[in-house]
Parts: C-alpha cells; structure tokens; sequence
C-alpha cells in the first residue's frame, strides 16, 4: 500500500537503527505523546531495536485515559436519563468512573449506542426527534474538529435535541506540565503527526526553546518513528533544541487552517483536570458561551463546590483502587515493569486503570504486544 508500505520497509528499518546506534554517546530519554505512536513502537518493538542509552517514556496522548472521573461520572448520569441516548465511542464503554462504567449501565437498560463518528449521532438525532442526543466528545486537537463538524451540522439541520458532552485536551500544555516537572527525566519529545496536521507547529516553538527541548514531529510508522528518534537525538548530541517536523507528507507548517477556523468559532481554551495528572492550566477546551444551548452540562443540574471538590478529590486519589501508577508512567517518571499490578490483578478484562482498557492506553499496548 502507497504511503504505508515504504515507511514499514525492512531496509530502511534497519539503515535507520544503524545510523541511531551511530550518533549515541550517552543516555538520553525521549517522550513520544500519542497513544497511537506508543502502540506502533510496541506492535513493532522498537524499543528492542535502540540502543541500550536510549529510553523511550510514553507521555499523556491517549484521550480516553486522560479523561478523569467527574465527566465520566456526569456521562453516566446523563446516560441514565430515560429521555437520553446517550453516543459515544467504543474505547469508553469500559472506563471506570468513582462506582460503574457505561458498559454496567448499559447492560442494566440506559440506552447506550457505540458509534464511529460524532457524525452518525447527528443522524441519530435526526431518526429520533422524542430523545435527546448526547454524543460524548473525547480526544486531542485531532478530532475535536470533527465533534465540532458535528455540532455545526446539527445546528445547520436544525435538531435542537442534539448535545456534547466535551471531554477535549490540547497537547502543548501537557508537554509544558511535563517538562516544567522537577522530576522529568524527558531530555526530548515526538509531537504526534495528527495532532500538528491541524495546529500546525507552531505552537510548540516556544517550549523548545524555554526548556531547550528538541521536539520532533514524527508519524506512526516504524520508519517515521525512528527518523524523529534519529533526528531528536542529533538534535540533543550537538545541543540543538528546536521544533523539526519530519512528517512532511501529512503535517504542513500552519496545519489545517479551516479546522482551525472552526475550532477557533466554537471552541475556548479552559483549564482542565487530565485523570492521573492532576489540572492543568489552559489545556481543555470547551464549548463557547454562544453554543452553551447544545452543550450537555446544561442537562444536568450543576455541580455545587462540595460536589465539584469530590470529583477532583476521587481522581486525585486514582480511583483505580489508589493503586494505578498510570499518571507517573504519562509524566515519564515511572514505566509499566513498575506497576506490580501489571498482567497479574490488571489486564484488558480485569482492567485496574484506564491504560489497561484503551486501545491506545500504554499497558494495553504493552500488554498487547510484549
Ligand atoms: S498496569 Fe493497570 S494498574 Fe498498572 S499502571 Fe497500567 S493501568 Fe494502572
């Protein structure tokens, strides 16, 4: 397959790894962001391939982990609504929130349905005039246009019983929570190819060069992966720290400028709370005040403070039975061999964190492959 074929190549592997193991003199650890990316360098042990001084950590990109416990919390309460469907994508049913999931409310009679696009529940609105249609809006700068597609064509088809429940994150502010932790042991970044396909890049110049940080736009492939694992360390052997897409193919300079005109229409930055990571300013995004009419929240009767401070508190805790060291592998301070729960008490059918659940959770991919 054109495009897909040439970047999983054996030869280019290989003439990539040699050329790693060339420019190496000491250890360094470089954070790939995107869950999609930690699952190719699992599927494709990469991690075998580098040399023994380079580490690779497995940052916060994986929207459904992030996700924290109050909104999963409010989607349940939402989906327990008899006048509510409630939509969302499959990787949630599962997710804990404090006491249930969607999956256990399901199977006691919420009306749930899995769809693959925020597009369908538009259509669902439309088939269903008596119910109203909340499609759980997860994820990066990535698909947030599409939620937002979505919520523009229902409005243009005039279905005023057409809702989203947000649950969206931006990635640049993840890396500067990161990199602004005294413990980080993150010497460089791959920025996820799909994510600055729609910001574009610079976004992230500033953070290379305020914490002197190479970060490298890189795409989902073996061969991209180790060329932005390549270029990110001869960036860090000769002391370069700037922001190198080498993602070209897919990712142009300013991004997607429509998407994000849209964004921009519909979407504010806020400051959001990220399960296992505690908030972080300015890193969500949630709808404009003129949109409040189709935001889901309004369904529900608002959270009061003592509410409002349980749900934070429950996350802060790790719900995952006070156990799941989930936020200390997403800040790049502890992997997946250090949580004594892995593949034993947690697995993809008897999940203890998110990760294990996720298609693009770290300890699924980790679980999955190795
Ligand atoms: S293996 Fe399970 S308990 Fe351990 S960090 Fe991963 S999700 Fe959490």
């Amino acid at each position: 397959m054109r495009f897909v074929d040439e970047y999983r190549d054996k030869e280019q592997v290989r003439s990539l790894v040699r050329a790693i193991r060339q420019v190496v003199t000491r250890p360094w650890h470089i954070m790939e962001i995107c869950g999609g990316q930690t699952h190719a360098i699992a599927r494709y042990r990469l991690e075998e391939m580098l040399p023994e001084e380079v580490k690779l950590l497995h940052g916060p990109g994986c929207p459904v982990c992030v996700t924290p416990v109050g909104i999963i919390d409010r989607a349940l309460e939402l989906a327990k609504r008899p006048d509510v469907i409630l939509a969302s994508f499959g990787d949630m049913m599962r997710v804990p929130g404090s006491r249930e999931d969607l999956l256990q409310i399901k199977a006691r009679g919420a009306d749930i349905r899995i769809l693959y696009s925020p597009l369908d529940a538009v259509s669902l609105a439309a088939d269903h005039p008596d119910k109203k249609i909340v499609f759980f809006a997860i994820g990066f700068e990535t698909t947030a246009p599409v939620h937002m597609m979505a919520l523009k064509e229902a409005a243009r088809r005039k279905l005023g019983n057409f809702y989203l429940h947000t649950s969206l994150f931006t990635v640049p502010p993840a890396i500067e929570a990161i990199l602004s932790d005294p413990e980080s042991r993150v010497d460089g970044f791959l920025a996820a190819g799909h994510v600055c396909a729609i910001t574009g890049n610079g976004a992230y110049r500033h953070l290379a060069e305020k914490y002197k940080t190479p970060i490298v736009v890189t795409g989902f492939e073996p061969a991209d992966l180790l060329l932005g694992i390549y270029c990110c360390l001869l960036q860090l052997e000769a002391g370069i720290y700037k922001v190198e897409n080498v993602y070209k193919r897919v990712v142009p300079e300013e991004g997607n400028l429509p998407a994000r005109a849209l964004m921009e229409e519909t979407l504010e930055l806020c400051d959001q709370e990220w399960r296992g990571l505690g908030t972080i300013p300015q890193s969500g995004l949630r709808l404009k005040e003129i949109f409040a009419r189709q935001d889901a929240s309004h369904l529900l009767p608002a959270l009061d403070a003592k509410a409002h401070k349980q749900c934070l508190e429950a996350t802060a805790l790790g719900v995952e039975k006070g156990q799941c060291i989930a936020g200390d592998i997403m800040r790049g301070t502890k992997q997946t061999k250090d949580c004594p729960f892995f593949g034993t008490l947690c697995t993809p059918d008897h999940p203890v964190g998110v990760p294990m659940v996720s298609s693009e959770g770290v300890c699924a991919a980790y679980y999955r492959y190795k």
